[in-house]
């Protein structure tokens, strides 16, 4: 089976399956994806995805702040436990720093420094839930591994998602316990770079993902994205290392449980014994 491990469920495009929500996951589920964990950009979002995860079994969900979102409020650290707490979050996220806009376009996103202790205030909460952390980062490394560094435990972890940098900065979060997260730009005519990340990262440390509905992978390209194309991420992986998607798909469903261990108990029963007959969990 596979995982959508970033999935904007609450954001599905009107172009996918009619937006019928329920359409886009059996056309996953025909895939033999089976686990979706649906994303928060903000907590105004968590009553709708709540409702998603009650009446989805294959469903979990995160609570957390996007660093280019813009709040009338930052939520303060007990603020957003209790906002994660009330829903049943597995994680807290998705949260971190992308300076990729603040060049272009410094009135429409969130400066430096408001991102920097929104993230802070998000690492602290995930710290004391025991909860892991998905973190979004885009031209932001250093500042990005130092608050790692400063207020994540490795043994709770988290995931570097859709991650675009280089191979030096994903060794060293998976150094602090940190899962790498890989979605459709890998598949990608321009990232060869991304591609040697996917060869030479350890395959208990990758995560696959859509981050739908944007970045659909090669074929779909241009298209809205949708959960049943992380079977292209996996493809992808598998064929760069030289081993079966079915491998890569129990080493990556394997790696999701791992992590995100309030979803384990819910990880379909076949699942669960086939990952522990092969020693994978
Ligand atoms: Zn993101
Ligand atoms: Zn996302």
């Amino acid at each position: 089976m596979f995982v959508d491990s970033h999935c904007h469920l609450d954001r599905l495009d009107p172009g996918t399956h009619g937006g019928d929500l329920a359409a886009a996951l059996d056309a996953a589920r025909a895939r033999d994806v089976r686990q979706f964990l649906a994303i928060a950009v903000t907590l105004d979002d968590l009553p709708a995805l709540a409702e998603l995860a009650r009446t989805h079994d294959d469903l979990v969900i995160s609570a957390g702040i996007h660093p280019l979102h813009s709040v009338a409020e930052e939520p303060s650290v007990v603020a957003i436990m209790e906002a994660a707490e009330r829903v049943g979050a597995v994680a807290i996220g998705e949260c971190g720093l992308d300076y990729h806009y603040l060049d272009k376009s410094p009135e429409r996103v969130p400066s430096r420094e408001v991102q920097r202790e929104r993230f802070r205030r998000q690492l602290m909460a995930a710290t004391e839930l025991e909860l892991p952390v998905i973190i979004h980062t885009r031209d932001a490394r250093d500042d990005t591994l130092a608050l790692i560094r400063e207020h994540t435990d490795p043994a709770v972890g988290g995931v570097l998602h859709c991650f675009t940098e280089d191979l030096d900065m994903a060794r060293e979060a998976v150094r602090h316990g940190f899962y790498i997260s890989l979605s459709g730009i890998v598949t990608f005519r321009n990232a060869e770079s991304l591609r040697e990340l996917a060869r030479r990262l350890p395959l208990d440390r990758l995560l696959i993902e859509t981050d739908s509905p944007y970045l659909a992978p090669v074929p779909h390209r241009g298209k809205p994205n949708e959960p049943a194309w992380v079977v292209e991420v996996a493809e992808c992986i598998a064929g760069e290392r030289g081993i079966s998607v079915a491998e890569v798909a129990a080493q990556t469903t394997a790696n999701f449980y791992r992590l995100f261990r309030a979803a384990a108990p819910e990880a379909p029963a076949d699942v669960r014994e086939a990952l522990r007959s092969a020693g994978l969990v």
